[in-house]
């Protein structure tokens, strides 16, 4: 049986903690139960798509933690739906952790359930010779240490009212949406099918919202905003409330007819939005292709002067930077860093 050495499980606990994003955590959670407890494999899933048809993603098992990720190709892994595995569904559907017998008689599966906030999250599976309980206390105990950090890490992530990621998040993140974009062009044949598209999306007259109903009801506005925002964009889509009533959008592999065909549908759902007492509102949107040698602060400076442009030619409207400029509406002056301060 397993001795736990208590001052080895607490720096395990003062490592997990010293993380601050999601994917350093995940990878830290396995290296360390693999070096706690005996197993030969140990995985962990996240549960993604509708009821009914949850889809099975592999965060990381013991393979990737070594190697620091998950190529995007196997994270889809066979079973790809919960269903396809009862042991797996039965946890599901429980929220039990479950021990399995191997069907080739090696030793036992064991599945502990990761609870979220709509249900089971996703799951971390324990293969090993034997079920030895106080390892997969440890196991369990971890995975708990696990989940509440996450949180912390995801309420730090997060906009309290609307729920999107904020400014922090945003500015800590753009320098890795356009390196791991950069890749992406370097890697493709054809460099259009990774084209990125960043907007920002400003309500018009929000002040007059908020001076005629009150701030309340501004905030459920917003709410609401972030909602539709939630709705019209892929998940795969970046969501950030970058101010007040000022938002950004990253939207992942499209060419700009493509962005702005989808910042227009948004744009009309606003549009046609009725919010509670307030009625309808409308929103300008300033849009710019991300390309490969753009710095952060240049390519929201572009889109901050489409969005200009928009607002000042009547709002209710989506810009486009690189149109603006092949139409001579603007002249491609860019603000020099620390100069950009939004609409
Ligand atoms: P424009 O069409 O030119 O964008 O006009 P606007 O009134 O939307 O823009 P302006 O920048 O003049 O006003 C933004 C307002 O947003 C002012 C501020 O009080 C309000 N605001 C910012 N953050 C919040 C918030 O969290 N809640 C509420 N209710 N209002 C907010
Ligand atoms: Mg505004
Ligand atoms: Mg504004």
């Amino acid at each position: 049986m397993t001795k736990y050495n208590t001052s080895h499980l607490l720096e395990s606990v003062v490592r997990l903690t010293s993380l601050r994003d999601q994917h350093s955590l995940e990878i830290c959670l396995i290296k360390t139960l693999q070096g706690l407890i005996p197993a030969s494999q140990i995985m962990l899933f996240e549960i993604s798509g509708e009821s009914g048809k949850q889809m099975l993603r592999l965060l990381v098992d013991a393979d990737s933690a070594h190697r620091g990720r998950v190529p995007e190709a196997e994270k889809h892994i066979i079973p790809r739906c919960v269903e396809d595995d009862p042991d797996l569904m039965q946890c599901f559907t429980t929220g039990q952790q479950l021990v399995s017998t191997e069907d080739d008689g090696s030793g036992v599966r064991v599945i502990h359930p990761i609870a979220g906030v709509n249900g089971i999250a996703g799951f971390l599976t324990v293969r090993s010779g034997a079920f030895v309980e106080k390892d997969q206390e440890v196991a369990a105990s971890f995975l708990h240490i696990y989940q509440n950090y996450l949180q912390l890490i995801n309420d730090s992530e997060h906009d309290t009212l609307t729920g999107l990621l904020n400014r922090k998040t945003f500015d800590e993140r753009i320098m890795a949406i356009m390196a791991a974009h950069r890749a992406g062009q370097r890697r493709a044949a054809d460099n259009k099918a990774m084209q990125c598209c960043l907007a920002i999306l400003d309500i018009d007259h929000f002040k007059k919202v908020n001076d005629q109903f009150g701030h309340l009801y501004g905030d459920e506005v917003l709410l609401l905003f972030a909602q539709i925002m939630s709705r019209t964009f892929r998940d795969d889509d970046q969501l950030f409330r970058y101010g007040g009533e000022e938002f950004v959008v990253v939207l992942k592999e499209v060419d700009l007819t493509t962005g702005l065909a989808v910042l227009e549908r948004f744009r009309k759902a606003v549009e046609a939005y009725h919010f509670p007492q307030v009625g309808n509102i409308t929103a300008s949107v300033g849009a710019v292709t991300i390309s490969e040698q753009d710095l952060p602060t240049t390519i929201i400076g572009q889109a901050d002067q489409a969005l200009y442009y928009a607002k000042e030619n009547g709002r209710n409207q989506v810009c486009a930077y690189e149109r603006l400029l092949q139409e001579g509406k603007l002249t491609g002056m860019v603000p020099s860093q620390g100069d950009i301060e939004l609409f």
